[in-house]
């Protein structure tokens, strides 16, 4: 293990750095993660993309999810972390970013579309099933009052999902093999609030690191590969990126 100086320094020589982020990072922003207490598997169950496109009653579950997040998610507004990431992208030192989050704040933060890899999509689009239509979610959204059937394309009449990955679905081909190349470009790879629980998400650091990069984890619980990586810090990320933000600055 290398020391927070060491890994500093790292950073400020570093052009070839790649981020890969899951729900922690989101957690300050408001956003509930999946796997700590109170987050989102301890309230819903997930809903399968087979039983999405199989069950009105599916559907209309997931719908109503979404109405209840929904102030939640609209409130939300980037954090340290997130400008964190987009500062490296601004000092020329970020190859890019893999995220696994679909609440598009990285891109809130200022970090440009051709910088960010969402391996499970966003949910900042709505597309139809059939024709691949896209809607903006808050039109859709309006239009489920009462006790509404789950919206159709306006275009076929074919079934409206939100632009996320859900278990059960194909992970996007563009997406994978962008975050593949880019993490097999990364000469420091720097891992975010991810459990490393989801695959094939979480193989990504383990490449890296056979490749050689320096691994660091920055997570608030331990992750099953930190005996693997250069770095590891346990705690809250956006105390750790005030802090490491000084360290760094003449980067
Ligand atoms: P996860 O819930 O499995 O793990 C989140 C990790 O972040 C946990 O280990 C937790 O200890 C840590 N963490 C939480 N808050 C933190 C903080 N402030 N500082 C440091 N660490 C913190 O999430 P995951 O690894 O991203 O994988 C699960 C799936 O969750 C992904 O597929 C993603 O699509 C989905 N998801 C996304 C969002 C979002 O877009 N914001 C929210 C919930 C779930």
């Amino acid at each position: 293990m290398i020391t927070l100086e060491e890994f500093a320094g790292a950073i400020r020589e570093s052009r070839e750095i790649v981020v890969f982020t899951g729900a922690g990072i989101s957690t300050e922003s408001g956003i509930p993660d999946f796997r700590s207490p109170g987050g989102i598997w301890s309230r819903y169950r997930p809903v399968t993309f087979q039983e999405y496109v199989s069950s009105e009653e599916s559907r209309i579950e997931a719908w109503k999810r979404r109405l209840e997040t929904r102030e939640t998610d609209k409130n939300a507004k980037p954090n340290a972390g997130h400008y964190f990431i987009q500062s490296l992208n601004e000092k020329g030192k970020l190859i890019g970013l893999i995220t696994q989050n679909v609440d598009g704040l990285h891109s809130e933060s200022g970090l440009p579309d051709e910088k960010i890899v969402e391996l499970h999509g966003s949910n900042r689009r709505v597309l139809c099933l059939k024709c691949a239509k896209s809607y903006d979610p808050d039109k859709v959204v309006e239009r489920l009052v009462g006790r509404f059937a789950s919206p159709k394309c306006d275009d076929c009449g074919g079934i409206l999902k939100s632009a996320t990955i859900s278990f059960g679905q194909a992970m996007p081909e563009r997406a994978m093999r962008q975050a593949q190349e880019w993490t097999e470009q990364a000469r420091v790879f720097i891992v975010m609030g991810s459990s490393l629980q989801v695959q094939p998400a979480a193989s990504f650091p383990v490449v890296a690191r056979r490749n050689g990069a320096l691994l660091a984890i920055i997570n608030r619980e331990p992750t099953p590969i930190d005996d693997y990586a250069s770095f590891v810090h346990q705690g809250a990320i956006g105390e750790f990126c005030r802090r490491f933000n000084a360290l760094i600055a003449d980067g």
